[in-house]
């Protein structure tokens, strides 16, 4: 007679709306063809339902647009650098911050500052634009992840954990004098939003002290990981997400951070260490390409819209709502037979295209070929993590050598979509695998050096 109900909808209810456009069948097929079979080329105002990216896509709350008009407008300390000081402290403990105006800002002042030419940066799995970063600044990327996340079908708590073992056995045989930082990356985007436990954190950090390697944390989900902490390993169960997250950050020497996802903001970064010497450095550099150290490359308003978001992202009810929204969507699509991810991650949901087009070869990029006919399918717009993104040139011999894994990511952006317009997705997606032998795989006409898949343009085959 006293209980609960079993489950909580949305914890909040909507105040202001967007409208959103489908456009007709034959515009959309038109629409992908002009794109070049890139969804990153099409205007958004012909996207329906955006699943792009779950970056810069976050609704904010009525606290933070509060916030942002309420604050003031400064070169030099502004009140809400103070704020976000406060948030980052509190919630990160690190000594020293700089906000920057997106995650691979940060990236970038940390590995031109330490990342030389010749030396190698470990992490469980690189993002595309932290591997970019190490590249440009001629180091050389590795991912040490476990090896089963690699296995889309297989169940396990922790896939995006880094392997110890190997990252040990790796540190030996380069040595650690070629070894400038460890990261670890949460949760782990590339293998599908996966987490890593606390476990896996200590222990990383552990190996990263024994050899004397700094240890930074790749922290743009850390909120949605922590949550994962809290439901999955023994010993979380009754502690806040501020206290899991505290843990998490206590083992790491800094992180660079994307506001962009987890300070719920659409534009906004930070970098964190606790290395006092390093920060000098990294100082001067946001100075010379980001702007002054309190305001990093943001209106102020941004950097309050950030120090609110950082706290309604470790809100308990928020989290939970947030992780049954996609677990709820995954299961559509599993009812549906689709291939999905197992289990699905932290902010998206990942398609296999391996399996959903198995008469389409990796050269023939069945992950892009997905998400272009998606989009004609339904007005629907995911992003390929495939051999488009991932893929290589060998540069002695000239072939290509694709991803290891072919996903179709279907990210959802936070507080935005409602489960309907998921279903409406789900729906389109079950439909379009009971016809996936009609899609043709595609031919790259054109592709950039470094970071493909953004430009890159295909035509379609026979
Ligand atoms: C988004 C992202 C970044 C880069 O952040 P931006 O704000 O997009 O520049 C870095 N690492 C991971 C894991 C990310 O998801």
């Amino acid at each position: 007679m006293d209980e609960d109900p079993p489950w909580q909808p949305e914890p909040f209810k909507i105040k202001m709306i967007e409208k959103i456009n489908l456009r007709p069948r034959e515009r959309r097929k038109e629409l992908i063809e002009k794109s070049g079979y890139n969804v990153f080329m099409l205007n958004s105002e012909d996207v329906f339902i955006d699943l792009l990216t779950d970056s810069g896509t976050s609704a904010m709350s009525d606290t933070q647009w509060a916030g942002m008009i309420e604050t003031s407008q400064a070169y030099a300390g502004s009140p809400s650098y103070y704020s976000l000081e406060k948030a980052m402290k509190d919630i990160f403990g690190f000594k020293h911050f700089v906000p920057v105006h997106q995650g691979r800002a940060a990236e970038n002042i940390l590995f031109s500052t330490i990342v030389k030419e010749g030396s190698y940066v470990p992490n469980n799995m690189h993002f595309d634009t932290t591997e970019a970063n190490v590249l440009r600044n001629k180091g050389n990327p590795v991912n040490l992840v476990v090896d089963e996340a690699y296995d889309t079908a297989k169940i396990a708590p922790f896939k995006g954990n880094m392997d110890v073992g190997k990252l040990e056995k790796f540190i030996r045989e380069k040595t650690p004098a070629k070894i400038p930082l460890i990261m670890v990356t949460i949760t782990n985007n590339s293998a599908g939003g996966q987490p890593v436990s606390m476990k896996n954190i200590r222990e990383t950090s552990a190996v990263a002290k024994k050899y004397g390697v700094p240890f930074f944390i790749d922290a743009c989900r850390f909120a949605e990981n922590c949550y994962f902490i809290k439901q999955r390993e023994e010993g979380y169960k009754n502690r806040s997400l501020k206290e899991i997250a505290n843990e998490v950050f206590s083992y790491a020497d800094g992180c660079t951070f994307s506001g962009k996802k987890e300070a719920l903001t659409n534009i906004g970064g930070m970098l964190c260490t606790n290395d006092g010497e390093l920060f000098r450095e990294l100082k001067n550099l946001t100075i010379t390409i980001e702007g002054f150290t309190t305001y990093g490359g943001l209106a102020c308003r941004e950097l309050e819209a950030m120090a609110r978001g950082l706290y309604e992202v470790i809100d308990e009810e928020y989290q939970a709502y947030r992780h049954r929204q996609i677990e709820h969507f995954a299961a559509l699509l599993r009812q549906g037979g689709v291939p999905i991810v197992e289990p699905p991650g932290g902010h998206a949901v990942f398609v296999d295209a391996k399996k959903f087009l198995s008469h389409i070869p990796a050269e023939q990029f069945p992950a892009q070929a997905l998400t272009a006919q998606l989009y004609v399918e339904s007005g629907v717009r995911a992003v390929e993590i495939g051999s488009s993104c991932f893929g290589k040139t060998d540069e002695k011999t000239g072939e290509f050598v694709p991803a290891r894994m072919e996903l179709m990511r279907l990210a959802i952006p936070r507080r935005t979509y409602t489960d309907n317009h998921l279903r409406y997705v789900a729906e389109s997606l079950i439909r379009l695998y009971k016809k996936r032998q009609q899609i043709k795989g595609l031919r790259r006409v054109y592709a950039s050096k470094l970071l493909p898949h953004f430009t890159a343009k295909f035509e379609q085959i026979g």
